[in-house]
């Protein structure tokens, strides 16, 4: 189920050849019903590129307050367990490093994460209150950055933005002087972790993310060595707000899922690289594909 206004229905094309697949165009943040047994919900409903949810704010609120409300009703009805994706944002501009799952975060509600970080905040408060009140079976898990191949090449985030400058022969703008950090997970082990924490019996919040930490100005340079491009990196003023530090805690994960990533920057830049080579070239210069005023009202 998606309003498919950051998705892409190209990303699951080979899964309409499944007779037992089936897709509804809706958004989730008006009322959710689908008919017979449902036994698992995965809520990753938002966008989660900071440029998606500046264009969309109140989207983004909805869908995180209004969407969650939604599913966790619908999840009742089904009897059915919900995993809830929240993200590292809930840490905000952290002041304590790594993030462990007990830190409550420096976030600010009125700049221009507030609206993706609150509505996150909102999630699992909400996730945590259908689970004590109505002893709903709930999971969260803190999903910290993540990239891999099917990822929009035009939402703002800064791999797809880096490669796509270096496929387009552009300058690679690094913002601020690129000394503040990211810790990047390959989407294959993401999802395992993801997968693991759903059939655990654990509620409480779990990190998810690959502790391997870089600073953005090294990380631009690994895209200029991947590619091979001989275009120069360029300084851009550093947004408001931009989290000067991000590393996830994964004791949890390990000790309660048995999970660790397995993939390294080095073999899952490889491989997404190699998927964004082979896009079609008028997806390479299309600045944004995605159409948001049909879904701003
Ligand atoms: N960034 C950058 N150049 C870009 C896009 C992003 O230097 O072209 C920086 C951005 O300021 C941030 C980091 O890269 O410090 C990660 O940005 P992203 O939008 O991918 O996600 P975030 O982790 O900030 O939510």
């Amino acid at each position: 189920m998606d309003n498919l206004i950051t998705g892409d229905l190209r990303n699951i094309e080979h899964l309409f050849k499944h007779t037992d697949f089936e897709f509804y165009h809706h958004d989730v943040s008006k009322f959710v019903h689908v008919s017979g047994d449902i036994h698992y919900i995965l809520h990753f409903a938002s966008p989660a590129s900071p440029i998606d949810y500046l264009k969309i704010p109140i989207q983004t609120l909805k869908v995180g307050s209004l969407g969650t409300h939604n599913l966790l009703g619908f999840a009742r009805v089904k009897k059915a367990r919900i995993l809830v994706a929240s993200t590292s944002e809930v840490y905000g501009d952290p002041l304590v490093h790594p993030q462990t799952e007990e830190y409550y975060g420096n976030v600010n509600p009125v700049g221009p994460r507030g609206v993706y970080d609150e509505a996150k905040r909102f999630q699992e408060a909400i996730t945590m209150a259908y689970h004590t009140y109505h002893q709903l079976e709930t999971r969260i898990v803190r999903i910290f950055n993540t990239y891999g191949p099917r990822m929009r090449l035009n939402d703002g985030r800064v791999l797809p933005a880096l490669i796509g400058q270096a496929l387009r022969g552009e300058d690679l703008t690094v913002f601020g002087d690129g000394s503040q950090t990211r810790s990047f997970c390959y989407v294959d082990d993401q999802v395992d972790g993801i997968y693991k924490l759903l059939l655990s019996d654990y509620a409480m919040p779990v990190n998810i993310g690959n502790p391997d930490e870089i600073t953005i100005l090294d990380f631009a340079k690994e895209i200029v060595q991947l590619t091979g491009t001989s275009q120069k990196i360029v300084y851009k003023p550093l947004p408001k707000d931009d989290p000067k530090q991000r590393q996830p805690d994964i004791t949890k994960a390990k000790n309660i899922l048995g999970w660790a990533p397995k993939f390294s920057r080095e073999d899952g830049l490889k491989i997404t690289y190699n998927y964004f080579k082979s896009l079609p070239k008028e997806l390479l210069h299309q600045r944004d594909h995605k159409n948001f005023d049909q879904f701003i009202r």
